[in-house]
Parts: C-alpha cells; structure tokens; sequence
C-alpha cells in the first residue's frame, strides 16, 4: 500500500512533495483535491515525484470582504478581477519560490501543446500557474508574468480547468511517473505524428478483425506496419503536424 502524503498547510493546500513543483493562484483551491487524488498523477504525488500547491486568491483580497474583483472601466458586462491581489498573490509565491515560472492562464495566450509540456519537463524549474475568473482580469496583470497560455481556443468560466491539464500533461512526462517511459515516444506528438492504431482481445468483434500483422509475432514488419498507419493516419488526420514534420 502507497502512504498519502497529502497534506494542508497555511498558505494553502499542498499535495505530495516531489522534484516537480506546480503552483496554482486560484479562488478555488478544493477543485484540485479530487481531480488529482487517482490516476497517474495521484500516484506520482504518493510517490513525491511532483508537488502541487494551491494558493488560495482570497486572502489577497482587498477591504473586510476580501474583494477580488470589480466593474469595468468605460463599462460593460461582468466583473473584472483586479490587479492588486493578483500581484500580492503572484509576489508572494515567486520570493517563496525563486526560479518559478510565472504563467497566466487565458485563451488570449499562446496555445499550449506537447512540445511546450517536454519544455517544462525536462526544464524542472517550478510553474506557477494563475487561474482568472469573471469576465477577465486587468490588463495589467500581464505586466507581472513570463508567459501567458491557452490550453485551446475556446472559453472556459475560469483557469481551474486549464491548470490542470497542464499540469497532467507536464506532470506525466517528469521521469518515473510513467511506469513504462517508452510509452511517451510512441504517443501522439511524441515523435510529431499521431499514434498508430491499438488493439486488444478479442481478435475479432462484430465481424471487425485485427490485423493480420499484430498477431503475426514478427517485430519487425509490426514495426514498420505502425509506422506506415501513423504516417497514414497523421496526414489524414492532421496535415498541419505532418506538413510540420516534413
Ligand atoms: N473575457 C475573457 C476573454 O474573452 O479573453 C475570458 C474570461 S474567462 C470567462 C475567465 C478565465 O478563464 C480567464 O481569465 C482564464 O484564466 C480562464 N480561461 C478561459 N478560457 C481559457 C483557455 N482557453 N485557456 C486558458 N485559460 C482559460
């Protein structure tokens, strides 16, 4: 049996205690408790391989009700997060983490992709990641980070949801967390081009066969079967990475 190794602390909730560290500015510290207690990352937290640690926004929050947020300048719809608990908030964490990473979590940023999670990888230093909620936050929080990422084009209601898909997509590839690393290089992106097609039992399924080469016990052809589907499959499926790649 794996010991838990979560735990609380007063700047926030704090998870595991390993090489890589992930930092997240939220209002919503509990959402990441039960996202990441099974799974992959779960048992890389049991094992200390990765660190996750939430920082509660609130406290930063400004007069006796903690404000966060406020109405738009020039007007318009919604609320506005403000730039003063954000850089208390941002501030506090880099001087407690020197190195870190600072990232803003918007759909106006660059698009994440598996390129950039090998980056942070194999980089190791600590990533802040800074969830905003309302309508936006004040431009000028863009003053106080290094980079600003969208994990896709589309709106989400907060960055809650986008910190941890980078953290799942980073925290995976930090070594030992997989239990078989050959895995990441035949995965799509893994080598710039989709996965070739998988199967298991049973041989056939409602008069669908698997191909005769898997069960031919012969590695080589297999080998160079699935490297044909996934050329195949990637410039069917994905000029854009093919093109790329060529
Ligand atoms: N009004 C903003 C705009 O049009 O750019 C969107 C605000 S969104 C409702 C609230 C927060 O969700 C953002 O501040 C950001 O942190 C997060 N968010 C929304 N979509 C995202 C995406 N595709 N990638 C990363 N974060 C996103």
């Amino acid at each position: 049996m794996l010991k838990r190794v979560w735990w609380k602390d007063d700047a926030g909730n704090r998870f595991g205690a390993g090489l890589m560290e992930f930092h997240v500015i939220t209002l919503f510290p509990e959402m990441f408790e039960s996202t990441f207690r099974g799974g992959i990352i779960g048992r890389a937290l049991e094992q200390a391989k990765i660190t996750i640690r939430t920082h509660p926004l609130r406290p930063f929050g400004l007069g006796n009700y903690k404000q966060v947020d406020d109405t738009p300048y020039g007007g318009g719809s919604g609320m506005v997060m403000r730039v003063e608990p954000l850089a208390a908030a941002i501030e506090t964490v880099a001087s407690a983490n020197p190195g870190i990473r600072k990232i803003l979590l918007t759909p106006q940023g660059e698009v994440m992709n598996q390129s950039m999670a090998r980056e942070f990888a194999n980089r190791g230093a600590p990533l802040m990641l800074i969830a905003g909620r309302y309508e936006g936050i004040d431009e000028r929080v863009r003053s106080l980070v290094d980079q600003e990422l969208s994990i896709g084009d589309y709106v989400l209601s907060g960055g809650e949801i986008a910190a941890m898909v980078i953290i799942e997509t980073v925290g995976r590839l930090i070594p030992g967390v997989l239990g078989n690393p050959d895995s990441l290089n035949e995965e799509s992106f893994g080598s710039g081009s989709l996965e070739y097609p998988q199967y298991t039992r049973p041989e056939e399924f409602r008069g669908m066969r698997v191909p005769e080469v898997l069960l031919s016990g012969n590695h080589a052809r297999i080998q160079k079967w699935r490297e044909a589907q996934a050329r195949e499959r990637t410039a069917h499926r994905r000029p854009d990475l093919a093109e790329r790649k060529s």
